[in-house]
């Protein structure tokens, strides 16, 4: 890849920033378009975030990814956030228009993709979060999207999860949001037709953990789905638990490459290769191919 003088600048913004994947996956996806763009990772401590961002359109950078700990912090310094976004309360992403700064969300397209590949009555479907940190709540918001007819958010904490509920302030989406502790869920488990878990259990270094015990996922019904946001390991041992059950299982994976594929579509407003991001990723990560 040549930068030239004329190559447009991407980034992502987060602190710490060396463990992110995006520039693995965009930098691919821009070599395989053979676009004149590259995308850099931005080391931005939080009291250096408006300086940063303020600096970022001085040198005329066409767009950024936001993570951990700007999701929230950047929505003020943005001129419009989406709806989506509001409804999340973060953003992790932001492209330059002429009257500033533009935020959305591209977590809850991420995280709905595998399942709109789906034919499911969501309608019909109770759907279980578990945990309610942030990524629950791109989970929470995809879940309403869907439709689903209940929605429980399960928390170790009940102050958390009060404060969670207290946070859906849409009359429709509250009549269907209910949140329960840990251990509520042997009376939830059996009606529960998407599990998701918005939990670090699981991951490294906790990859030997899984949120629920084999007794727990037991208690599911045949016909439900198991959704791990967790994408390393591959399956994790959740995934396993639930594919020893043969039920249906979806890995984190696709909503990381599916959420970075809707913001680079965004910025350079033309359809992104995402066999080529998944494919960089899955190198990366050491992970065999997808077969099939
Ligand atoms: P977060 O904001 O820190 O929230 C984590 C949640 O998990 C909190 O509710 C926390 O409860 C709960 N939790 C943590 N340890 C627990 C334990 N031992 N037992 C029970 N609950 C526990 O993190 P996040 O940003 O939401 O991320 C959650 C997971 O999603 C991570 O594994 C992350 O890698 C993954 N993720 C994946 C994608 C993707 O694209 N695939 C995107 C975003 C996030 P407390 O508040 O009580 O600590």
């Amino acid at each position: 890849m040549v930068i030239t003088g004329k190559t447009q600048l991407l980034g992502v913004i987060g602190d710490p920033i060396t463990h992110s994947l995006s520039p693995v996956m965009h930098n691919a996806a821009l070599a395989a378009l053979g676009v004149d763009w590259v995308y850099l990772p931005f080391a931005v401590a939080p009291e250096h975030l408006e300086t940063a961002v303020r600096g970022f359109a001085a040198i005329g950078l066409r767009g950024f990814n936001v993570t951990i700990p700007h999701k929230q912090a950047i929505m003020p310094l943005l001129a419009e956030v989406s709806e989506v976004a509001q409804a999340v309360g973060a953003v992790n992403t932001v492209w330059r228009t002429d009257a500033g700064w533009w935020g959305t969300n591209t977590d809850v397209v991420g995280f709905l993709a595998p399942l709109q590949a789906l034919s499911q009555a969501w309608n019909q479907c109770h759907a279980m979060i578990l945990g309610c940190g942030g990524a629950a709540r791109a989970v929470m918001a995809g879940c309403a999207q869907l439709g689903c007819q209940t929605i429980h958010v399960v928390g170790r904490d009940a102050a958390k999860v009060a404060a969670f509920h207290a946070s859906w302030s849409q009359p429709a989406l509250r009549d269907r949001l209910f949140v329960a502790t840990w251990e509520q869920l042997p009376q939830l488990l059996p009606t529960t037709q998407l599990l998701v878990n918005a939990t670090p259990l699981g991951m490294h270094p906790q990859a030997n953990q899984s949120p629920l015990t084999p007794a727990e996922i037991a208690l599911l019904p045949p016909e439900s789905i198991t959704y791990d946001l967790i994408y390393t390991p591959n399956p994790t041992l959740f995934l396993k638990l639930a594919q020893a059950r043969e039920l249906r299982t979806i890995n984190g994976l696709e909503m990381l490459i599916q959420q970075g594929a809707a913001a680079l579509q965004i910025w350079l407003q033309q359809q992104v290769p995402i066999p080529v991001m998944e494919a960089a990723l899955r190198q990366y990560l050491g992970l065999a191919e997808e077969r099939g």
